[in-house]
């Protein structure tokens, strides 16, 4: 499903400069750090990027910015392109690394040195705290500041060279320890870190920082445009800056700042999930109630929808909640036109039809998408004598609001005919075993316009699959969690259903399809194992104000 994209801010400066002659094309670039799973927040951005490129006959980079070698594992590596191919884009031969600049990322570093705009310093993390100042009061130079560019050159050879100690001296650029901007205060654009690094292991023992390695990658490539999110406003100066000083050719990125995703009662912050994940508070990242991509591709979302998501949200400048209902009507509008609609029952109760013959059975013919019966063709339902109906569509003593089966009242069996309740037998502590019910084809209350009676939905007994469904509920309790993950968590956030039922035609359903169950939302067949029920994971509820409000 694919909907006319709107335009938004960035397409307006995107025109202004092609207009104005800034650039001939467009080239954008998907910046992964790989210490972690891709979320949805990182979808918004992947569709942001990718999909700008397409509109203006570009490209989009995918470049993985791994300058961080602590906390960076190939695992990542390989879940975020699986995940970007998953979502439905490709790079063909463009994909990148920071890493493979390395060796260009230090020439600039001796440019900037022989140029006076970087220098050496030594002194400790706490006295570059002291020094730096606050947002109130300017910072105060480093005594290191007014080293020569040969005495900087030399030192910094041998910081590469592995002469120091981790921590000991650090690479900084030299601009204004007075700025009001605290990213201008003199940051530090290499420091020294033994650490082994996923793709270039040993071979470095300094490493460039992520201000001064992101502005210089994007250049390298001939990046048009370097969206990224509102946090780094405040550091498009340093993008600036050391591209300026450097004399990069122009024309140079241009660095553009989006409100990042926030999306309700879920957290997107990958620190956050990896506690998660390593609190055992979820199982693994792709546990279905999680953001991650890979936890809604095990749920069953489809990667239009998370498109389709994307495109309507859209971009905005200033930082905002999206309400989860945006995403599950997402989700809801892609599959709705898409899968069957089947019948199963969640936690079935046993209804007995008075006088119906043991051994008969009526079959009938339903369409899989009754608003097209052409359309996915029909599949045969057996009407027996004992069907389960779900426990939650009957009341022994109905609520005031409660319009389905109670006793002596009657309902209609979707696509069947009517039952009415002669009795409930109930088991000692009140619960309800078993319903007796008089059935006919027709109503026996004269039908009213207005009182039309409800229509349940039904499995029959002996011929129904068992299988198991999962039915996941938002994460956190609150709309917007801190991150305090104590007492944040949704007990309920996970509900099995082991006995639940489906109706016989869907034994046939192949693992990895999506249906609907009628009333009960849309499910998808994670697994089909050789010898055991099926599991069905719930994607989404149904907006339908039938199952609205009620858990099941
Ligand atoms: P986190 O803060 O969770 O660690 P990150 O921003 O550090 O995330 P990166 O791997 O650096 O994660 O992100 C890659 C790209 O995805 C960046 O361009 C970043 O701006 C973008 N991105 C990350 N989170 C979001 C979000 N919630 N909404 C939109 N874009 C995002
Ligand atoms: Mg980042």
């Amino acid at each position: 499903m694919s909907e006319e994209r709107p335009n938004n801010f960035i397409k307006s400066l995107v025109d202004e400069d092609l207009a104005r002659g800034r650039c001939m094309e467009v080239v954008t670039r998907f910046p992964p750090e790989p210490n972690g799973y891709l979320h949805i927040g990182h979808a918004k951005s992947i569709c942001l990027n990718f999909g700008l490129a397409g509109d203006y006959g570009g490209h989009c980079n995918f470049r993985f910015d791994d300058t961080n070698p602590v906390k960076e594992d190939t695992e990542y590596v390989d879940s975020i392109q699986a995940d970007v191919r998953w979502l439905g884009f490709s790079w063909d031969e463009r994909l990148f690394y920071a890493s493979d600049y390395f060796e260009k990322l230090f020439d600039c570093a001796v440019v900037l040195i022989e140029r006076g705009f970087a220098y050496v310093c030594e002194l400790s993390p706490e006295d570059v705290r002291l020094y730096r100042g606050t947002l109130t009061e300017p910072g105060k130079n480093s005594p290191y500041r007014d080293r020569t560019a040969a005495e900087n050159l030399d030192l910094f050879l041998k910081m590469r060279a592995g002469e120091f100690k981790d921590g000991d001296k650090f690479l900084r650029a030299k601009i204004d320890m007075a700025s009001p901007n605290l990213n201008m205060r003199d940051p530090a654009l290499f420091r020294i870190r033994r650490a082994s690094h996923h793709r270039t292991g040993d071979k470095w023992l300094i490493y460039p920082m992520y201000d001064y390695a992101h502005c210089i990658s994007d250049a390298i490539e001939g990046v048009t445009h370097s969206i990224c999110t509102l946090e780094f406003e405040d550091h498009r100066p340093l993008y600036d800056w050391v591209l300026e000083k450097l004399a990069w050719p122009e024309p140079r990125p241009r660095q553009i700042e989006f409100a990042r995703l926030n999306l309700e009662y879920t957290l997107m912050s990958k620190r956050k999930l990896l506690q998660l994940v390593k609190e055992n508070l979820v199982d693994g990242w792709d546990d279905p109630r999680l953001p991650t991509l890979a936890a809604l591709r095990r749920r069953g979302v489809t990667p239009e929808s998370i498109r389709l998501f994307c495109d309507r949200i859209g971009v905005a400048k200033k930082d905002s909640w999206i309400e989860l209902e945006w995403l599950e009507k997402a989700v809801r509008d892609d599959l709705n036109p898409k899968v069957k609609r089947i019948m199963a029952v969640l936690d079935p109760v046993k209804v007995v039809v008075d006088g119906w013959p043991p051994d008969k059975v009526k079959t009938i013919s339903a369409p899989y998408f009754p608003d097209e019966p052409e359309k996915m063709g029909c599949r045969d339902l057996q009407m027996t004598g004992e069907i389960y109906i779900e426990r939650d569509d009957f009341q022994l003593n109905p609520e005031p609001d409660f319009y389905r089966l109670a006793p002596g009242r009657e309902v209609r069996l979707r696509w069947s005919g009517y039952i009415k309740c002669r009795e409930a037998v109930l088991d000692p502590g009140g619960r309800v075993l078993e319903l007796r019910c008089a059935y006919s084809e027709e109503p026996t209350v004269p039908l009213s316009k207005k009182k039309r009676p409800p229509i349940i939905h039904w499995v029959p007994a002996r011929q129904s699959v068992p299988c198991l469904a999962r039915l996941y509920d938002r994460l956190f309790t609150g709309p917007r969690p801190t991150g305090d993950l104590t007492g944040e968590l949704n007990p309920d956030s996970l509900i099995e259903r082991p006995d639940c039922r489906l109706e016989p035609a869907a034994a046939a359903l192949p693992a990895g399809e999506r249906v609907q169950f009628e009333r009960l939302g849309y499910f998808y067949l994670e697994s089909k194992p050789e010898n055991g029920p099926g599991i069905f994971n719930r994607i989404v509820t149904l907006k339908d104000s039938w199952a609205r409000g009620r858990k099941r």
